[in-house]
């Protein structure tokens, strides 16, 4: 069956579409947008979220594929959440962060309970650069070594030490090359660096990579290895087998701290509650942001094992924020954190992973020459598209976009679909409690756009 292009939804009245008219103007007069070149920029308006579903400048309504960001993970507009956002609202609003406050301490009891090991202590921030800025300065003060290791295809914020962290090409426009930091290579079995030809080959051979780089870099100046659990924003790589175990002792034996980055696929994502618990994996520092309350009000933060805790009961950390542990951020997260045990989403993200997006995403593969890759965990997929299966070359370079994607991504919105387009990807990661038909209405019509994508694709 062909789907049509999605019309105008009639229950949008004119006066909201007329309002998302001026907002665009004034967006195009006054606001200035992340990682663009403002001048050629025509962003999207919304006009009303609800939901897995945003309605367009045009009253169209799509079918959220992005979460946003990737963290509207209970989807937008929750009764739950906006109702304790309210409630906080009218009781105390914003508290400075040197004062006991309900819904500081309840979130942060709650992120204790539900991260691995003894990450008991929360310092909390306004958002997931910040929670890396502040693990790596916990880590360089508790080791007392001054440099990191992180992976290329990594992304860690937008701030002067996280950009300089991540290890993909949004770090070289602001690569200062002083921020102590050194990359190796991770798994990726689709495109090894290894050479490997089975997941096995790829752990080990990682890992023998990982040691030499820890031994050739010098263990006793290494402060932590940061880790994406399961890397986002450069691609959706989920560890083979063995990996991240293995950076675990690696990270024991040398006396180097690990830090689990979980900004984007902690709170549920990926079907667990964080990407470690996959592996059992106990990192000595955490971070987290976006899913800890869907991104209703901005938080962030570093869960905080006891080693480290204790470098700090005699010795003043030195940092802090105004907006640590906001109220009205905090009330977010524990309406969203309950509303998520409440309605199961972890276990629905987990589901949904395995008996639709997996099964259907492997048949587009199948049936589409331009896939050249699926891979993913739970409710966290990445497509990725290639001019050639055989030579895998990418439909768009690395770092860049291309007028193919650019293409694919305008096919997807004409039939009512909001994808998350990274380089040659798709990123599919709805909210964790998207209706089965949902999913598969935005499957259908993915499975439409591809032909798009298709037609520059050899075979
Ligand atoms: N770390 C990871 C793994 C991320 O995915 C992101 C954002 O996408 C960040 C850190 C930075 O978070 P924020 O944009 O909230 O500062």
């Amino acid at each position: 069956m062909t789907i049509q292009p999605v019309s105008p939804d009639p229950s949008i009245s004119q006066d909201l579409l007329a309002a998302g008219r001026q907002a665009y103007d004034l967006d195009r007069s006054h606001v200035f947008h992340s990682w663009s070149a403002q001048g050629a920029l025509d962003p999207m308006t919304i006009v009303k979220a609800e939901g897995s579903h945003v309605w367009d400048g045009q009253g169209r309504r799509m079918i959220d594929f992005s979460s946003q960001m990737i963290n509207t993970n209970i989807g937008h507009s929750h009764p739950a959440v906006v109702s304790a956002i309210q409630e906080q609202a009218a009781k105390i609003a914003t508290i400075a962060p040197a004062h006991v406050n309900d819904a500081r301490s309840e979130a942060a009891r709650l992120v204790a309970e539900l991260t691995p090991g003894d990450l008991d202590h929360v310092f909390f921030t306004n958002a997931g650069a910040e929670a890396v800025e502040h693990a790596v300065r916990m880590a360089r003060l508790h080791t007392g070594r001054p440099k990191v290791l992180s992976a290329y295809r990594s992304y860690h914020g937008g701030t002067d030490l996280a950009i300089n962290v991540t290890g993909s090409a949004r770090r070289f426009a602001s690569d200062r090359g002083a921020a102590g930091v050194a990359h190796f290579f991770p798994p990726y079995p689709y495109r090894s660096a290894f050479h490997a030809e089975t997941p096995e080959q790829e752990t080990e051979r990682a890992l023998d990579h990982l040691e030499q780089v820890i031994q050739l870099e010098g263990p006793g100046t290494l402060a932590a290895v940061i880790l994406e659990s399961v890397p986002g924003t450069a691609g959706i790589f989920v560890p083979p087998a063995g990996y991240m175990e293995g950076v675990r002792e690696l990270t024991r034996k040398y006396g180097i701290l690990f830090i689990a980055d979980e900004v984007m696929v902690g709170f549920g994502r990926t079907g667990r509650w964080f990407g470690v618990d996959h592996w059992g994996v106990e990192p000595d520092l955490l971070t987290f942001a976006k899913g800890v309350n869907s991104g209703y009000v901005p938080l962030g933060g570093v869960a905080i094992s006891g080693e480290v805790y204790a470098t700090f009961t005699d010795r003043a950390y030195p940092g802090g924020l105004t907006y640590s542990g906001h109220p009205l951020a905090c009330a977010a997260a524990v309406a969203t954190i309950n509303a998520m045990q409440d309605e199961s989403m972890v276990a629905n993200a987990a589901r949904i992973g395995t008996e639709i997006l997996a099964p259907r995403l492997r048949e587009l593969m199948g049936s589409h020459r331009s896939v050249g890759d699926v891979r993913g965990l739970g409710a966290f997929w990445a497509v990725e598209l290639v001019k050639d299966r055989t030579t895998k070359e990418p439909m768009a370079p690395y770092g860049g976009a291309s007028g193919e994607m650019g293409a694919l991504a305008a096919e997807c919105k004409k039939f009512g679909l909001l994808p998350f387009v990274s380089e040659n990807r798709l990123h599919i990661a709805p909210p964790l409690n998207t209706p089965d038909e949902v999913l598969h209405e935005g499957l259908d019509i993915l499975d439409q756009a591809l032909a798009v994508a298709d037609e520059h694709a050899a075979g």
